[in-house]
């Protein structure tokens, strides 16, 4: 399981790789590519899936007949903390080639040093009559972000400050190779340079996942760990019929590190737009799509803070999680997670009738925490969502670390998910089958 999910973060550098091998992996399985800019004509029991930017990507399957009791959705974030390349990017001087680069999201600056980083994104060429995209990925060590000496800077080890316009600009070669970087991307696309009207780069950490000693370390762990344990359950839940049936839907999401508002984040329209057309294809009204909506239920799966083992004290007393030791569901009184008893109690008993552990987070009460996707997509589609994730140490390194054992006991407690159905009776009660 965990070399399947080493294999899956290694296919997926950025978001819109992320979708590309994900959709990769739906049409393997049979499903069938919609597009937002085309007719929708859906059959009973089959698999679709939509994207919009390249960037996120929507699943789900058909009920068999027409009726269904709601929809069983999960949520994942395809994007990572990272480097974004600017677009007059080089600069050389007498010696140096350097790149122009910003912070994508908070990464923690100290991991993104010394180690080989390589380029990947999109590239929008010229096309008969208008613009094509092409993805990219060079793969290799392209640029090194250096440290500077001890001996030049004696405070180094006492809590240092990074300036992302002065500490963080990537060295990528020598002043000889200006020209280099858009030289290479279109090698590697296969286009002429010229051809090459803009692109949407990106700087990534190429290291392969290790699993060591109960544990696994990898980049973009946050939140390909829970982006591959979802889709892996959403597919094997295909294959095994759920009665009442239901529409199971996987959501995987770009752009939650800055805030996801945008035209393809859990802020956006897109989740809202997809289930409105998939009613529209099986012939439901909006009315309809509030019913089924009040009997459906949202996962959203993102990462959570392991107990440190240097740093126990950030932990809260009672609600510390630990690796290898089940689910986390994430509580917060402010609602930035979106968990309450009705979603916790529903999404507890699948996990008991799964065999999942699950363990209970919340920040210490003078700790603000992050925010994540539940929440957000509950402003454009609301339902009941509870806030999970696997625990992990290091959020937002280059090289994150989590447990061994995790990835499966999350796609064991996601598989018991799709394979359940909710009713909603009334007064705070639900059947849960
Ligand atoms: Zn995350």
């Amino acid at each position: 399981m965990n070399q399947a999910l080493f294999d899956y973060i290694a296919a997926c550098p950025t978001a819109y790789h992320a979708v590309d091998h994900t959709a990769l992996l739906l049409e393997k399985a049979g499903y069938t590519e919609l597009h937002e800019h085309a007719d929708w004509t859906l059959e009973g029991g089959k698999g679709y899936f939509v994207t919009r930017n390249g960037s996120s990507l929507i699943a789900f399957r058909t009920p068999m007949t027409g009726d269904f009791s709601g929809f069983m959705m999960t949520a994942a974030h395809g994007d990572s903390p990272c480097f974004k390349i600017k677009e007059n990017a080089e600069m050389a001087d007498g010696h140096h080639l350097r790149l122009s680069v910003e912070k994508y999201g908070g990464m923690l600056c100290a991991s993104w040093t010394d180690r080989p980083l390589s380029v990947a994104g999109r590239v929008v060429v010229r096309a008969e009559g208008g613009i094509a995209t092409r993805l990219v990925d060079l793969a290799e060590p392209f640029a090194v972000i250096p440290n500077v000496a001890i001996h030049m800077n004696r405070n180094a080890n006492d809590g240092m400050s990074y300036n992302p316009a002065v500490d963080m600009i990537p060295l990528c070669g020598e002043a000889a190779d200006a020209g280099m970087l858009k030289q290479r991307v279109a090698e590697a696309v296969g286009v002429a340079e010229e051809d090459i009207l803009t692109t949407d780069l990106f700087l990534y950490n190429p290291q392969a996942g290790v699993e060591w000693n109960g544990y696994i370390s990898a980049p973009r762990l946050d939140d390909l760990q829970c982006a591959f344990a979802s889709l892996t359950a959403f597919l094997e839940a295909g294959d095994k019929a759920v009665q009442p049936d239901t529409v199971p839907v996987f959501c995987l999401f770009d752009n939650e590190e800055v805030g996801s508002q945008t035209k393809q984040g859990a802020a956006s329209t897109f989740l809202y737009d997809t289930l409105h057309r998939l009613c529209d294809g099986l012939e439901l009204t909006p009315a309809d799509m509030a019913r089924k909506l009040a009997s459906s239920f949202l996962v959203s799966c993102d990462n959570a803070h392991a107990v440190h083992p240097n740093h126990p004290e950030y932990r809260d007393g009672n609600h510390a999680v630990y690796m290898n030791s089940g689910v986390v569901v994430k509580y917060n009184a402010n609602q930035r997670y979106t968990t309450d008893g009705i979603s916790a109690a529903i999404f507890g008993l699948i996990c008991e009738r799964a065999g999942v552990p699950i363990q209970r987070y919340a920040n210490r009460a003078d700790m603000p925490g992050g925010s994540t996707l539940g929440n957000i997509a509950n402003t454009q589609v609301s339902l009941n969502t509870v806030d999970i994730g696997l625990p992990q140490l290091a959020m937002h390194s280059a090289y994150e670390t989590a447990g061994a054992r995790d990835t499966e006991l999350m796609v064991r407690a996601l598989t018991g998910f799709f394979g359940s159905a909710i009713a909603a009776e009334g007064n705070g009660s639900y059947t849960v089958v």
